[in-house]
C-alpha cells in the first residue's frame, strides 16, 4: 500500500508522489519566540517530527525545514503596532534578540527532550530580510501588491480575480470578507483583506532593517514563503502547520507565492489538531496553556503528579494527527500504564532467543502475528495513523507476554516471525515513534544506579525509623518529577 496523505486543499487522501522520486521537501511553520512553547505547540511539533521519521523509515531523502519566527509577529497577528518580542523585550527591559535567544534555546531543549529529531534547516525570520524583501518587490512588479507611506500591502482583491484566494479553507472572498470590519479614514488598505508584506517601522521601533520604502520590518507571512522558496524551491512537496494557521497564514503563504511565481508552493497542505483543555483549544492567549516544564516536574497546580517527555509524547501518539485531543490528568496517566505495558512487551520481546529456522508450531497464531505486523505499515500508509499502529501493537503484546509466561509455547511461532517482530518493533517503536527508554533517558543507566542507591538508604531510615529521611527521599523524588512505589511483595519501583 503506498503512502497517502490527506490533503488540505483538495480535501482528500491523496498518494503521496514526491516532485523528485527519492527525495521530500517538507516546511513547517515553527515558533514565535517570544514565549515558553506550551503543550499544544508540541503537539505540531511531534506530529511533523513522526511524519519526518516516517518519510525516512520509507527511505527518502528529506529536507526538514522548520523555521523560528523572530521578527515580523505582530500582537494580535495584526499588520500595525508592536511585535511580540519588542513588547516584551521593553518590558523586561532588554534586547529584543535576548528574548529570541531565550526562548529558542528553551524551545530546542524541550523539543530534545521530546525527542523530537531537528529538522535539516532552522532558519531565522531575521537572517532571511534581503530575501523577504526581494519577493515583495517581485510581488509588486506583477502587480499584486501597492505601496502606501513605506508599507506595502498585498491585494487580495486583484489577486482573487484572477485565481480563489481562499482556496486551502475552500471559502469564497464573500464569506472572508463577512467576517472583517469596514476599513475606516485613516485605514491605508485598500481592501479589507489586505495584509502587509512589509510594514513602515516608526523611529522608535526596536527591530528595524532597511529596504527600498525605508526603515521597515516584515509582514509573518511573507518570512515563510521566503524561507520556503530559499531552501526547498518555488515547489515543493508538503507544507505543514496547525490547523489554526491555516485560513490566514497559509492562505496568505500561497497568495503570495502564486503572485511572485505563479506558482503553488506546496503539493501537499498537512494540518495537525489542536490540543485542548477542558474542549478548548490549548492556547497562551486564553490562559488554558500547559508548559512541557510543568509536566516534567508536576509543577502545574492542576496536575496530580509529574509526567515524563514520553509519557508526552506517546499520549500525543495514541490519537490521530488530525483529530482534537484534550488533555487531562486521567488520559496521561492512561498513558503512563500504557507506555509501561508497551516497553515491558518490548523488552521481554527483545530477550527471545531465535534458534534455527524451524516452521511454527501454531500456523494460526504465526499468521495472525504477521498480519499485525503488515497492518504496521499500512496503518502509517493510511495518512500516518499512529494510533491505529499502536492498537495493532497492543494485540501483539498479549502474545508476547504469553510467551514469556509459558502459556504459549515459544516454538508456537516460526523464528522467522520472532525476528520479524522484534525488527518492526525496534524500528516502529523507536525510529519511527522516536520512543526511548524512560527509566534510563539515555544516560547509559546511570539514573537507574543513583535511583538503587537512593531507594536502599531510604530503606534503611524506615528501618530505623527515621521517618523524615525517607520522606524527604520520596517527596524530593516528587517535586523532581521521579515517583516511588512502594510494591505488595516489598521491593520498590519508581517512574519518571
Ligand atoms: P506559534 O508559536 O503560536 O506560531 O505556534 C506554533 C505552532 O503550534 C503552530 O503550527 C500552531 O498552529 C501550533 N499550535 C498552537 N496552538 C496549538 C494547539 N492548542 N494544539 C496544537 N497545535 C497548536
Ligand atoms: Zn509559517
Amino acid at each position: 500500500m503506498a503512502l497517502k496523505i490527506y490533503n488540505t486543499l483538495s480535501r482528500e487522501k491523496e498518494e503521496f508522489t514526491p516532485i523528485t522520486p527519492g527525495h521530500v521537501g517538507i516546511y513547517v511553520c515553527g515558533p514565535t519566540v517570544y514565549s515558553d512553547v506550551h503543550l499544544g505547540n508540541c503537539r505540531t511539533f511531534i506530529s511533523f517530527d513522526i511524519i519526518f521519521r516516517y518519510l525516512k523509515y520509507l527511505q527518502y531523502k528529506v529536507r526538514y525545514v522548520r523555521n523560528i519566527t523572530d521578527a515580523g509577529h505582530l500582537e494580535g497577528d495584526r499588520d500595525e503596532g508592536d511585535d511580540k518580542f519588542s513588547k516584551i523585550a521593553r518590558l523586561q527591559q532588554v534586547e529584543p534578540m535576548e528574548i529570541v535567544q531565550k526562548y529558542t534555546l528553551g524551545f530546542r531543549h524541550v523539543m530534545q527532550l521530546l525527542n523530537n529529531l531537528p529538522p535539516s534547516i532552522e532558519p531565522t525570520a531575521t537572517g532571511h530580510i534581503s530575501e523577504q524583501i526581494e519577493m515583495t518587490q517581485q510581488i509588486i512588479a506583477n502587480g499584486y501588491a501597492y505601496e502606501v507611506n513605506g508599507t506595502i500591502y498585498f491585494d487580495v482583491e486583484k489577486y482573487n480575480k484572477e485565481q480563489p484566494y481562499g482556496i486551502l479553507t475552500n471559502r469564497k472572498l464573500d464569506d472572508l470578507l463577512e467576517g472583517t470590519r469596514e476599513l475606516g479614514g485613516q485605514d491605508e488598505k485598500r481592501g479589507r483583506l489586505d495584509f502587509a508584506l512589509w510594514i513602515k517601522a516608526k523611529p522608535e521601533h526596536l527591530m528595524q532593517w532597511p529596504s527600498p520604502w525605508g526603515m521597515g520590518f516584515p509582514g509573518w507571512h511573507i518570512e515563510c514563503s521566503a524561507m520556503s522558496e530559499k531552501y526547498l524551491g518555488k515547489q515543493f512537496d508538503i507544507h505543514g502547520g496547525g490547523m489554526d494557521l491555516a485560513a490566514t497564514h497559509h492562505t496568505n503563504e500561497i497568495a503570495q507565492s502564486q503572485a511572485c511565481n505563479h506558482t503553488r508552493p506546496a503539493n501537499y497542505w498537512m494540518h495537525t489538531n489542536m490540543l485542548t483543555v477542558n474542549g478548548t483549544r490549548m492556547s497562551k492567549s486564553l490562559g488554558n496553556g500547559f508548559l512541557p516544564e510543568e509536566l516534567f516536574t508536576g509543577s502545574h497546580p492542576l496536575l496530580d503528579k509529574a509526567y515524563s517527555p514520553m509519557t508526552v509524547r506517546f499520549f500525543m501518539l495514541q490519537t490521530h494527527y488530525r483529530s482534537t485531543l484534550d488533555f487531562s490528568n486521567e488520559a496521561l496517566q492512561a498513558s503512563e500504564k500504557g507506555l509501561k505495558r508497551l516497553w515491558e512487551a518490548y523488552e521481554v520481546l527483545n530477550k527471545f532467543k531465535v534458534a534455527g529456522n524451524a516452521a511454527a508450531g501454531d500456523a494460526e497464531l504465526n499468521a495472525k502475528c504477521l498480519q499485525l505486523i503488515a497492518a504496521f505499515d499500512d496503518n502509517m500508509n493510511d495518512d500516518f495513523n499512529t494510533a491505529k499502529v499502536l492498537a495493532t501493537m497492543f494485540e501483539l503484546v498479549p502474545v508476547i507476554n504469553s510467551i514469556k509466561d509459558g502459556l504459549i509455547k515459544p516454538d508456537a511461532l516460526a523464528p522467522s516471525t520472532i525476528t520479524l517482530m522484534q525488527e518492526k518493533f525496534k524500528a516502529y517503536i523507536e525510529d519511527v515513534f522516536g520512543l526511548k527508554d524512560n527509566f534510563s533517558l539515555g544516560d547509559d543507566g546511570k539514573l537507574s544506579s543513583v535511583m538503587e542507591l537512593l531507594i536502599d538508604i531510604r530503606k534503611e531510615a524506615k528501618l530505623k525509623k527515621d521517618f523524615a529521611t525517607s520522606d524527604k527521599i520520596r517527596n524530593q523524588l516528587t517535586a523532581m518529577g521521579i515517583n516511588l512505589k512502594d510494591e505488595k511483595d516489598g521491593g520498590v519501583s519508581w517512574s519518571i
